[in-house]
């Protein structure tokens, strides 16, 4: 008795995907079934370590791979745990998560696929690329029963019971007309060492009378010495462990030796994941012991801000036989955390001497890394040192802290930084004017991260960090403009306090001040208005608003112009209505909303109007 059932919508746009496109490098399909077939043998040695008949029973595990010529047919078959008929269904009919998933929303959100294939591992779809029709006999390991399935790769599949004298899973794919070269075992032999030299079990090409020959090194890349690894091996690794297919940023190879063992081998990608930011992403590298696969999911191997760096854990000292949820508490996994991350520091800081280089890091994952600023107490100088800014010095290029720190003025024990929604409003900020006055240097400050570790990187060597609100130098500077007198301004500012106490706690004058008539600005203290914005954004705390000040320039004409109108009882309304959109420019200047648009816009026209 057979089934016949329908591909899951996402497999069907899947397969139209891989098969209908023009991709040339269409013997990457071996790599995908090698690469299941390898974490099958995984699964299995991982079961074995609490099951250890189950294992006993399926004996050495191994990759076999067996082309038939004359029937045009390539067999890849392992040992390793073995389908039933639910995962055959689940895993092998629709999409659950995995690479080929998030495959499948990126053509969906940039379209054009042939790249992607590139980038993404497409997995065993991909066998459909060449095949125009799979078979798969398979058993799960310590299960009786096998099952047999089969698909064209258009509509759906079909399944039935079969028999399997051993656990593992064989795929046969009947190859289509113009992929004869897959049985081609000169060439087989050469894409298994390109792809696929790195995996972990022997890989066997089995020849018929020409005998079976093991064509990979199967022996786990990260335990053999790193003079004999090339770069082509490293890269392939990093393309089977992590699912990218992009070159690496960094590789880093290490032995750990001391009070705990452990060799890593850790890579950065070269391009930011579409989903480092999603909340349910979790950093996932892969924890091995004694070269046994454990788990992809030991989220304290390291930290969230490092949650980019992709790679393999392996360490003798870690226990075996006990749980995964176990693993999570080990003291031993705090330090190889700890060993691992100031490695990866040491090695950014060295990559850091080259700007450009440095610089294809931090536009992938420097607002990720930031975070580290705030999570991560031991390192957070050393992190904040490694990250970059923008800044009034030179718009076009990022600086470090250690950058600004060589070009403060001799006085200047403060580093000073405004936060905002973008580079450019924050450039255009009046509250900016008089430290570009004073040759005062600002970093600008735009991701919402960057509200968070400010709160706790509150100095950075021996420098103070401080928003320009809290700058407690003297900002007055020499003048020659003409200043409103002191009677009429204080007549003015009282009138604004009035006038506007729903929306700021007073008025006040200022010398920070050159080209805008006023600004806005929060008490001493009191959260930025950025953070506070971002909060409301959030349905957070809106009922903590900060306390705002509305700055004015009493050497702006405008505000001189105003102080002398004020008192006049005939101008009051006309006072009035400028006061207003004096205070309704400056909540602009903030990326603030105003409290009545049309008010202003219609003001704004008639002043437009009259001085056209
Ligand atoms: P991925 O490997 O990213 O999960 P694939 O499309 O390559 O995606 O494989 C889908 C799933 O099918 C695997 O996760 C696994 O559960 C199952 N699978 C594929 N090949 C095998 C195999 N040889 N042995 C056991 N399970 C397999
Ligand atoms: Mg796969």
């Amino acid at each position: 008795m057979s089934d016949k059932m329908s591909f899951q919508a996402d497999v069907s746009k899947m397969l139209d995907i891989v098969v209908n496109s023009l991709y040339s490098e269409k013997q990457i399909f071996l790599r995908e079934l090698i690469s299941n077939a390898s974490d099958a043998c995984d699964k299995l040695k991982y079961l074995a370590l609490t099951h250890p008949d189950i294992a006993k029973a399926s004996g050495e595990m191994k990759i076999l791979i067996t082309p038939d010529e004359k029937n045009k047919t390539l067999k890849i078959a392992d040992n390793g745990i073995g389908m039933n008929r639910e995962d055959l269904v689940n895993h092998l009919g629709t999409i659950a998560k995995s690479g080929t998933a998030d495959f499948v929303r990126n053509v969906k959100d940039n379209g054009s696929a042939v790249d992607l294939i590139g980038q993404f591992g497409v997995g065993f779809y991909s066998a459909f690329m060449v095949a125009d029709k799979v078979e798969i006999l398979t058993r799960k390991a310590g299960e009786d029963k096998a099952w047999f399935w089969v698909s064209d790769g258009a509509e759906g599949f079909e399944i039935r019971e079969a028999e399997k004298e051993t656990n593992g899973t064989e795929i046969k794919l009947f190859l289509k007309k113009d992929e004869k070269q897959y049985t081609d075992s000169i060439y087989l032999r050469q894409i298994i060492r390109t792809y696929s030299d790195h995996i972990n079990y022997p890989i066997v090409l089995c020849l018929g009378n020409a005998g079976e020959e093991v064509v990979n090194s199967a022996s786990a890349l990260w335990a053999r010495n790193k003079a004999e690894i090339t770069s082509e091996q490293y890269k392939e690794f990093y393309h089977h462990i992590s699912k990218n297919f992009d070159e690496p940023w960094l590789t880093l190879h290490f032995k750990a030796e001391g009070s705990i063992e452990y060799t890593g081998l850790l890579y950065i990608p070269g391009t930011a994941p579409y989903d480092l930011f999603q909340p349910d992403r979790r950093q996932s590298l892969k924890l091995y012991v004694n070269r046994v696969f454990i788990s992809d999911k030991v989220e304290e191997l390291l930290p969230s801000y490092l949650r980019f760096v992709k790679g393999v854990v392996d360490s003798s000292d870690l226990p075996l036989n006990i749980s995964r949820e176990m693993l999570q508490q080990s003291p031993l996994i705090a330090k190889i955390r700890q060993g691992m991350v100031s490695r990866i520091l040491k090695e950014l800081k060295k990559r850091a001497k080259d700007y450009d280089d440095y610089l294809k890091f931090w536009n992938a994952f420097g607002i990720a890394f930031k975070e580290g600023i705030y999570e991560d107490f031991s390192n957070r100088e050393e992190i904040a040192g490694l990250s970059l800014f923008a800044s009034t010095q030179d718009t076009e290029k990022l600086t470090s802290l250690d950058d600004y720190i060589k070009r403060v003025r001799p006085e200047q024990k403060v580093i000073y930084y405004i936060t905002g929604d973008d580079v450019r409003t924050l450039q255009n900020n009046p509250q900016l004017e008089a430290f570009k006055e004073k040759g005062l240097e600002v970093l600008l400050l735009t991701d919402p991260i960057d509200e968070f570790w400010t709160q706790v990187l509150t100095s950075y060597k021996t420098f103070a960090v401080k928003h320009i609100s809290q700058a407690d130098i003297d900002l007055s500077f020499e003048r020659r403009e003409k200043k409103a007198d002191e009677g009429s301004l204080k007549k003015l500012t009282d009138l604004m306090t009035e006038m506007f106490h729903k929306e700021v706690g007073k008025v006040v004058t200022t010398e920070k001040l050159t080209r805008s008539p006023a600004s806005l600005t929060v008490e001493n203290g009191q959260m930025s208005i950025h953070l506070e914005r971002l909060m409301r954004n959030h349905q957070q705390q809106t009922a903590f608003a900060s306390t705002r000040i509305l700055e004015i320039n009493p050497y702006h004409p405008l505000i001189i112009k105003l102080a002398e109108a004020t008192g006049d009882e005939q101008l009051k309304p006309k006072v009035e209505e400028v006061a207003r959109l004096i205070l309704d420019q400056a909540k602009i200047a903030e990326g603030e909303t105003i409290s009545d648009p049309s008010f202003y816009s219609e003001a704004i026209s008639n002043y437009i109007l009259k001085g056209f």
